[in-house]
């Protein structure tokens, strides 16, 4: 095992501006940037003009590809009702499709139902059934769906029949559908589902995202692609520098909004968004619906119509078993030690550990591997050659342990990971519904095991909220702590604010 050097020049730059204290926010979407890619960089978009459009001298385009299928149309109304309330949909704005619980119903290509045929699914998840006719109407909509909801099919596939109405690419021509993402690793996830979807049909697509070489993508982008799959900075960069445009842009998604919120990729959005013409078809996607999300859909999107799946609170996935280990910092390395023991006596034992820095995280890696464990590490510091890498090793099983800083919370999908670890409990329950949320994927089960430390106590009546959404049992002493810090123990303040927030 060869370890590429790491790069601590780019956790260096993020220091100086204040963001070396959150491990999750290094080599983020931005890739080797980070969070808001400024400093040496310089500011971000500068070169970019806001454009002023002219709607006459815009060529027309059709966004609107809907017909009801008989079998929809045919479907009661109750039937619709009880479908939607038992999957917990809900819909918000005016001239909502009705939802598509049948893939056939959806009318797509033949080449890709070809392709969901392989896959051997059973029906659209709730967000592809409510999303797909409403995206293939033309209409604007937010998505509020937690990560493992099916939501990259629930924008792709609209986006390759709204691609094929269109006229063929031009040389010169940007691509017609961009997808913004948060991460490197989210947007090359996205962007393998593109291309295996648009394969039949031709369609191109590039990931475009930094710390890694720019020859490439920008051939790909040269050499013309219908979709472009995006983290902000880079795109800015092949923006300013003219290696694409987006005046044929007609289908913008915007994927994990709250993220990149969180990221502060807000002015590059913007200044991204600012280049496409307003009357495009816009989706947004977000795990949660703070205000600053809110404020976004409210400036990009017209008349949007939104869909929430889940619980109108923040809630984890229910297949998941969460235990909580109640104990003191000193007693982390045995129990984890014990707990590994019977983990890797399973036969699917593919494993996260979660820490909270990129430090801890590789303390624990050198001492694991040091003894013997089959353990990799992987957060913002790592250059991307050795991130790729390194998630492969974990993908394939060569390395079934992966300890990883939040970086790798989100976006992540390797199907098989069957048990979370949170070595560190996270920042807030928003992060460790992310972090348990990479097992049990696609309706399989996982168990999420979590060591909690005094240090953690404030963050107690939170994870009581979210243990009991999902029906788990829990922990005595994690009610004790709740308590002794004068908080109820029935519902978290996160919670709450959560659920206030998808109120409104
Ligand atoms: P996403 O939320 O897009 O990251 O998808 C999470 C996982 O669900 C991926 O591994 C998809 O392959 C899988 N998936 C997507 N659509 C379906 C479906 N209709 N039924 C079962 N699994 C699905």
């Amino acid at each position: 095992w060869v370890r590429v050097p790491t790069r601590p020049r780019y956790s260096a730059c993020l220091r100086k501006r204040g963001y070396g204290g959150a491990p999750r926010f290094g080599g983020g979407g931005g890739g080797s940037r980070g969070g808001p890619p400024q400093g040496k960089f310089g500011n971000p978009g500068e070169r970019l003009r806001k454009k002023h459009w002219n709607m006459d001298e815009l060529p027309k385009f059709e966004k609107n590809f809907y017909q009801e299928h008989p079998d929809v149309t045919r479907r009661p109304p109750q039937e619709v009702e009880n479908y939607l309330r038992s999957k917990e949909v809900t819909v918000k704005g005016r001239d909502c499709p009705k939802p598509m619980m049948k893939f056939h119903e959806a009318n797509f290509p033949n080449y890709v139902m070809d392709v969901i045929a392989k896959q051997g699914w059973a029906e659209p998840t709730p967000i592809q059934a409510q999303g797909w006719p409403l995206a293939l109407s033309g209409k604007d909509m937010v998505g509020i769906a937690q990560t493992g909801s099916g939501k990259t099919l629930a924008y792709l596939l609209p986006a390759i029949v709204h691609i094929q109405h269109q006229p063929f690419l031009e040389h010169g021509d940007g691509p017609i559908c961009l997808v913004l993402a948060p991460t490197r690793e989210l947007a090359q996830q996205v962007q393998q589902v593109a291309a295996e979807y648009g394969r039949a049909s031709r369609l191109k697509s590039v990931c475009v995202y930094g710390g890694a070489p720019k020859g490439p993508q920008i051939r790909d982008l040269e050499r013309g692609v219908e979709i472009c799959i995006a983290t902000p900075g880079r795109l800015i960069d092949f923006l300013e520098a003219g290696k694409t445009n987006l005046r044929r842009c007609t289908y913008l998604v915007l994927d994990e909004a709250d993220r990149m919120l969180d990221m502060g990729f807000e002015p590059q959005i913007r200044k991204i968004v600012d280049q496409i013409r307003p009357d495009r078809q816009t989706l947004m996607w977000s795990a949660t619906w703070p205000k600053e999300v809110r404020q976004l859909a409210e400036d990009f999107l017209k008349q949007y119509v939104q869909i929430n799946v889940g619980a109108l609170q923040l809630s984890a996935n229910h297949n998941i078993l969460q235990i909580v280990d109640v104990c003191n910092d000193g007693e982390k390395d045995d129990k984890l030690l014990r707990l590994l023991e019977e983990i890797m006596s399973e036969k699917e034992n593919k494993t996260i550990i979660f820490t909270e820095t990129k430090r801890r995280c590789d303390e624990l890696t050198r001492r694991m591997r040091r003894d013997g464990w089959p353990a990799m590490g992987i957060h913002g510091d790592k250059s991307q050659q050795e991130r790729d890498w390194v998630l492969n090793e974990f993908k394939y099983g060569k390395a079934p342990i992966l300890i990883a800083t939040d970086v790798a919370s989100r976006g992540l999908d390797v199907e098989d990971v069957k048990f979370v670890i949170n070595y560190d409990y996270p920042n807030s329950s928003e992060d460790y519904i992310h972090r348990i949320g990479r097992t049990a994927r696609s309706q399989k089960t996982g168990t999420a095991y979590t060591f909690f430390t005094p240090n953690n106590m404030k963050q107690a009546s939170d994870l009581i909220a979210v243990l009991r959404e999902a029906n788990q049992a829990i922990n005595p002493k994690l009610l004790q702590m709740a308590e002794a810090r004068g908080g109820n123990s029935y519902g978290g303040e996160t919670g709450t604010r959560l659920w206030l927030h998808l109120q409104t």
